[in-house]
This record gives C-alpha cells, sequence and structure tokens, in this order.
C-alpha cells in the first residue's frame, strides 16, 4: 500500500533574491516603513507599487495580515457599529472577526453544493434585509457568478468588499479578483499566495477610501511616504477625522514578498497543474465527488474541495490520515485546525440557521496543495483518497 510522507504544511523557501535583500534590510536597521532617507522610496512602498501594478488597481496598501486588511477596509468603505453585512456563511474565522471588530451585524448567505455563493438567497436577504455592505469571500478560490452578485449590489445600493485570500491571481472572465468590488483584501499569511508568515494588502480605485485606509492603517500622517496612494488634497478631507489603528507592514517581510511577486503568475500554474492531477485521480471514483469548475473562471488551485460520499467521513479522513494524506472535514460539530462554520462564531448571538451551508458543508473535505508537492505526488494522493474511499463506501 502506498503511504505518503511529505508534509501539508510545508511550504517553499523564500527566493533567494528575497533573503537577500531580506539580510540588507536587516544590515541597514531600517525596518520600519517610514524609517527612510530624503526621497527614498521603502520597500513597503514599492511593493505597494509593484502589487498595484499586477492587479491594476489605482491604490494599494500593505497591512499585517488579511484580517486587518478586512477590518481596515470595512472601517474606510463606511461600516458603522450596528450596520447590517452581509457576508458568506461559508469562510475562515478572520473573516467574521473583522467584521465583529468594526461592529457590523452580520447576515449570512447560503452557499450551494459547488461552494458558491447562492445567488437566490443572496438576493432574498439583501431585499429582506436592507443591508448596505457585502463581505464576499472567494472561498477556498471557488468565485461566484461576479454578475449577478454586481447586479444584485447595484439594485439593492450594496457596498462589495472582496476576501481574495485565495484567489490572488485568479481571475473572473479575464478579470482579476479583486477588481469588480468596490474595494479587496488580500493575505500574505504563510498559507497563501504569497508567504511573508504574516501580512496582507488592500486594494482599490476610490480615492477617498484609500486614503482612509492608509491613515487607519496607522501613517503618523507620513502618508506622503506610501507607493500607491493618493495625492495630499484627499488626505486633507480626511487626515483629522479617521484613526490610526497600527497595522503597518514592515520593510523586512516587504523584501521577501516582491521576491516573490515576480514569481506569482508562474507559481498560480504550477499550482494548478497539482490541482489538476488531483482532479484527474479523483474524477469519477467511487466515495468521491468531484465538483466541476466554471469555464469562466480562471482559478489557483492552491487547495483542493471534494464532496466525501461515504457513510462514515471520519473513519475515511482517519484511514487517509494513515497513509500520510492530511484531510480537513468541515461537516464537524466542533471547529478544528483552520475549519470553522457559521455556528463556531457565537460571539454574534444565534443566527438563523442555513440548511443548505450545512448540508454542503457535511460532505465538504478539503486538503492543502503546497508548491512542495510534485504533481506526482498529486497524482499519489489522489490514488490514497480514491482507495480508501472506495474502501468506505457503502
Ligand atoms: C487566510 C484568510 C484570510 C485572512 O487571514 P489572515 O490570517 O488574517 O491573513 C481571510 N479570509 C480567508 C478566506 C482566509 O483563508
Amino acid at each position: 500500500m502506498k503511504q505518503f510522507e511529505k508534509s501539508f504544511t510545508q511550504q517553499e523557501a523564500i527566493p533567494a533574491q528575497g533573503i537577500k535583500d531580506a539580510v540588507a534590510i536587516l544590515e541597514s536597521g531600517r525596518i520600519h516603513r517610514y524609517n527612510t532617507g530624503p526621497g527614498e522610496l521603502a520597500e513597503t512602498s514599492l511593493l505597494e507599487q509593484e502589487y498595484a501594478d499586477y492587479q491594476r488597481a489605482r491604490f494599494c496598501l500593505a497591512v499585517t495580515s488579511g484580517g486587518q486588511a478586512m477590518q481596515i477596509a470595512l472601517r474606510a468603505a463606511g461600516l458603522r457599529p450596528g450596520d447590517k453585512i452581509l457576508a458568506n456563511a461559508y469562510t475562515l474565522a478572520p473573516v467574521p472577526g473583522a467584521i465583529h471588530a468594526c461592529g457590523g451585524v452580520p447576515v449570512f448567505v447560503e452557499i450551494g453544493q459547488d461552494w458558491l455563493t447562492d445567488i437566490t438567497d443572496l438576493r432574498a436577504k439583501a431585499a429582506s434585509s436592507g443591508a448596505k455592505f457585502f463581505m464576499l469571500s472567494h472561498m477556498r478560490g471557488h468565485i461566484a457568478d461576479m454578475d449577478a452578485i454586481l447586479a444584485i449590489c447595484e439594485e439593492f445600493g450594496i457596498t462589495l468588499v472582496e476576501d481574495c485570500a485565495h484567489t490572488m491571481g485568479a481571475k473572473w472572465q479575464g478579470k482579476r479578483s479583486g477588481n469588480f468590488g468596490r474595494v479587496a483584501c488580500f493575505s500574505t499569511q504563510t498559507y497563501k499566495h504569497m508567504n511573508s508568515g504574516e501580512g496582507g494588502f488592500l486594494t482599490t480605485d476610490d480615492e477617498e477610501l484609500a486614503a482612509r485606509a492608509v491613515i487607519l492603517s496607522g501613517s503618523y500622517m507620513l502618508y506622503e511616504r506610501h507607493g500607491a496612494a493618493p495625492g495630499d488634497e484627499v488626505f486633507r478631507r480626511i487626515r483629522l477625522d479617521t484613526p490610526n489603528c497600527s497595522a503597518r507592514l514592515d520593510n523586512l517581510r516587504a523584501t521577501i514578498l516582491r521576491a516573490q511577486l515576480t514569481q506569482l503568475d508562474a507559481n498560480c500554474e504550477r499550482w494548478n497543474a497539482r490541482y489538476q492531477a488531483l482532479e484527474e485521480g479523483l474524477r469519477g471514483r467511487t466515495g468521491v465527488e468531484v465538483v466541476e469548475r466554471l469555464q469562466c473562471e480562471a482559478y489557483v488551485g492552491s487547495s483542493f474541495q471534494f464532496h466525501a460520499r461515504v457513510p462514515d467521513i471520519p473513519a475515511l479522513v482517519a484511514a487517509c490520515g494513515a497513509r500520510g494524506v492530511e484531510l480537513k472535514w468541515f461537516g464537524g460539530a466542533e471547529p478544528v485546525a483552520f475549519t470553522s462554520r457559521y455556528d463556531s462564531w457565537q460571539y454574534f448571538g444565534t443566527v438563523d440557521p442555513l440548511p443548505k451551508t450545512l448540508e454542503t458543508l457535511a460532505t465538504t473535505v478539503d486538503l492543502r496543495v503546497p508548491l512542495t508537492f510534485s504533481v506526482e505526488d498529486c497524482s499519489d494522493i489522489a490514488e490514497i483518497i480514491a482507495e480508501e474511499a472506495a474502501r468506505l463506501a457503502a
């Protein structure tokens, strides 16, 4: 019997250039983004310029985490304590955390069997709740029908905030994920598409939102040192009514991200080759249901989901685990290691049940696809899962 030996949490090394630049920053001692000489643009500001170019957004702000990017984006977009906000019920814990930190009141929207936002439920809840914000998580890289979502936002006057933690580099109908809403948030935490340990970005084309976000991130009124921020006149309008919440990225992490950005598109292709090996190995196998991706979606396959069609899913997770394949199951009653569900966020009080979401998550199994795995590794992983699923299928 095949046994898989590699770690599901081992990322690749930082590119040599990033290590060299990081050492130079350490030698200089100038790690703070505003610790610059006259006319000098800090590594963090250069990174903002480069990411804005990559994303094709007017403005970019680098911050300390994806969760901070979301909190800042929501505040800068005008969410106030007590405001309702639509949010998909399938997402990672920093998303409800950011909503809670801003005092937002979530109205959770169902997902379908394809993990995409349920458009009918979104429309119904937009109409019934009167919410003026929608925090859309492209969870695990699945991008819903953006035309339908934009039409609903337009009809009900809703500000769309995109959580692109799993769609950095992805596109929908040729347009980059993150360029559909008023503001987009990204994470550069170790398990995302670029790795600075912790970190994040916010991008927008809206100059007032961008200026507020810079002040919120803690600019100490040194905003003119940013790389992709609006002009002084925009800051003068808002700078005294926007608080400093200290979430600045530093030059050390910026150097290692700059070195990775040049490789991002190539890495997205490498992820997809691995994803497709998993897909091929699992498609049509007993006890496993693969959901086909949409043609209009240029996804980044940094993780893989399938529905387990076996009576005892914990037994499948355990059997694969024993053979070195680490699966996550979203159907468990208790959140474990990165899985969580809306009913784990009890700080919001009781929320209306979401039967479709629960039904989908009850059979949802997820695995990470680090780039330290080869394409052959992914075929081996698929074979192990398929063997165990066939054995356990009634
Ligand atoms: C990782 C992640 C975030 C942000 O996470 P941080 O750890 O705060 O950078 C946001 N949304 C989703 C869906 C994520 O997976």
